[in-house]
């Protein structure tokens, strides 16, 4: 279909084919005097609808035949009159703001997230709002569901962007790529109802509830009289059960969960779990009720984490806290455990994967049986070595949760094509990593990154295939981006985000290529 037919659909037209979109395109160009993205054509009820590059800025441009075009009048922008074959035709300019974004996905609903519910996903942080086009190309024709809005208030915090510039981000990003196919958003390690709050208005659909301050890690060694003192003073109340009725519930008798087989609790596993993690449950049931009051039941999902905790979560307590949280009535998509071995940012698993992958498959039997809810992996980026274990035993029931390494994979672009940038930024995250790694689980040493002298240009980037320097560029992204000199000017971020710009199509391909590998053990054979 040409420009002109499309200009008269009814309707949301179908995507054009990669030919006839790149015709349009050139005639979109010739017409705005902009650079179009091809993928991103779309037509509504009259009007063509189109993502635009101008200059180092995005724009959104509208046409219509139809002064009064109703989608095209929805938008805010510069109207002006211009000819096509003798048709004088209306063109509207409008900036990528939070308006238009909110009216995007009021008249293309494919640009605002949805309901995932059990379906296989993989979440795809971006700390940059820069980089929902490469996450799309990396699952395109998997099956999985992206989820392409997803950042934690801690990341938020320290890139300074708010819940409503990530999910606008994300939204024009699904716009640029044209992807129809649905997309979750997730707004990750929440621990307050002001969390929820923010996080809701910004039109996010999952909540990630992280309890972990309500973990009481020093169960896993207390003594058998402290558990006791201990199982005695939980909030019962709040748990909707009695200390006797718990111990009722676990202790009877055997369970029989496919995969474990028949299952007997021991009365010192139980108190461990419920000492440990009771006060966490009540918890996540106080902000579940506040989101139903907020979204309204059934208007979103929800999942558990308490992998940012100190202990790994054993397969008892797990079960205890499945259990317990259905017993209460939250609906939970996903919860998160906190796995054996260690799951440091930017690179592989630490540990015993023989004795991982025992665990894990406990985990996913408790998943299906208690649920069925999808097992979530945090700090998901780069652990190549357990996707294949967890894409076995979760059959499917699994999301993968990834953000930090977009980040890195943005930084391999400077490192190729702004070399003195990637410079100054390595040397500087260098100097801020002992203070940066405080709230994250790494261990990279300082001492055994290579000098930058000792580099040269067309190497620097094995720097992001190291160990111990992606760790140091992982941790401190929010002071790389936050960074100002003393006239209040950015160190880093406008240098970072203008070669970002300008090489977008290399920024596509490095994490269409880097999220792939991590998206295709997930592949249903
Ligand atoms: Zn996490």
């Amino acid at each position: 279909m040409k420009l002109m037919e499309l200009l008269k659909s009814a309707g949301l037209a179908a995507k054009s084919s990669p030919a006839d979109a790149n015709t349009i395109r050139v005639a979109l160009n010739k017409l705005c005097g902009t650079d179009v993205y091809a993928t991103s054509i779309t037509a509504l009820e009259g009007a063509v609808l189109a993502l635009a590059k101008e200059a180092d800025q995005k724009r959104l441009i509208a046409l219509s035949a139809n002064p009064s075009n109703k989608v095209l009048n929805q938008f805010s922008g510069q109207s002006r009159q211009v000819d096509r074959d003798g048709t004088t035709l209306t063109l509207r300019v409008c900036p990528v703001d939070a308006g238009n974004a909110k009216v995007l996905r009021q008249v293309l609903p494919y640009t605002a997230p949805t309901i995932i519910g059990l379906k296989t996903s993989v979440g795809m942080g971006d700390r940059l709002g820069l980089a929902t086009p490469g996450h799309l190309k990396a699952v395109d024709g998997t099956g999985l569901v992206p989820f392409v809005a997803q950042q934690s208030i801690r990341e938020m915090t320290r890139t300074q962007r708010t819940p409503q510039q990530v999910m606008d981000d994300a939204s024009w990003g699904v716009f640029q790529a044209g992807w129809r196919d649905g997309f979750g958003s997730d707004a990750d390690h929440l621990k307050t109802t002001e969390d929820i709050d923010v996080t809701a208005a910004a039109g996010f659909t999952m909540f990630t509830v992280d309890p972990s301050e309500h973990v009481d890690n020093a169960a896993g060694r207390d003594d058998i009289t402290t558990l006791r003192a201990k199982y005695e003073k939980l909030p019962w109340v709040d748990l909707g059960k009695t200390a006797h009725s718990c111990r009722t519930d676990y202790l009877a008798g055997p369970f029989a969960i496919e995969g474990i087989g028949a299952w007997q609790i021991k009365e010192e596993e139980l108190l461990r779990a419920a000492c440990k993690y009771g006060r966490a449950i009540a918890y996540t049931v106080r902000l579940a009720r506040h989101l139903d009051k907020v979204k309204g039941e059934g208007n979103y999902e929800i999942e558990m984490s308490v992998d940012e905790t100190d202990s790994p979560t054993t397969p008892v307590e797990h079960f205890y806290v499945a259990n317990e949280l259905k017993c209460m009535g939250v609906k939970f998509s996903s919860l998160a455990p906190r796995f054996i071995g260690r799951f440091e940012k930017g690179v592989d698993y630490q540990g015993d994967l023989a004795e991982f992958e025992r665990q894990f498959a406990q985990h996913a039997a408790i998943a299906r049986h208690v649920g069925p809810y999808k097992i979530s992996i945090h700090s998901g980026s780069d652990k190549f070595l357990i996707y294949p274990i967890a894409a076995k035993y979760t059959q499917g029931l699994v999301h993968l949760k990834t953000a930090g390494t977009s980040y890195l994979e943005a930084i391999r672009v400077i490192a190729r094509k702004d070399p003195a940038l990637f410079r100054e930024i390595m040397q500087f995250a260098i100097d801020r990593y002992e203070t940066d790694k405080a709230s994250y689980h790494v261990s990279a040493e300082l001492s055994k990154v290579t000098p930058l002298k000792d580099v040269s240009d067309a190497e620097l980037e094995t720097y992001l295939d190291d160990f111990h320097a992606r760790q140091v560029l992982h941790v401190t992204f929010g002071s790389v981006l936050t960074t100002k000199r003393p006239d209040g000017s950015y160190l880093f971020r406008d240098r970072l985000y203008s070669d970002l710009r300008k090489f977008e199509a290399d920024y596509d391909d490095v994490l269409c290529k880097h999220l792939g590998k991590h998206v295709r053990p997930f592949l249903k054979k």
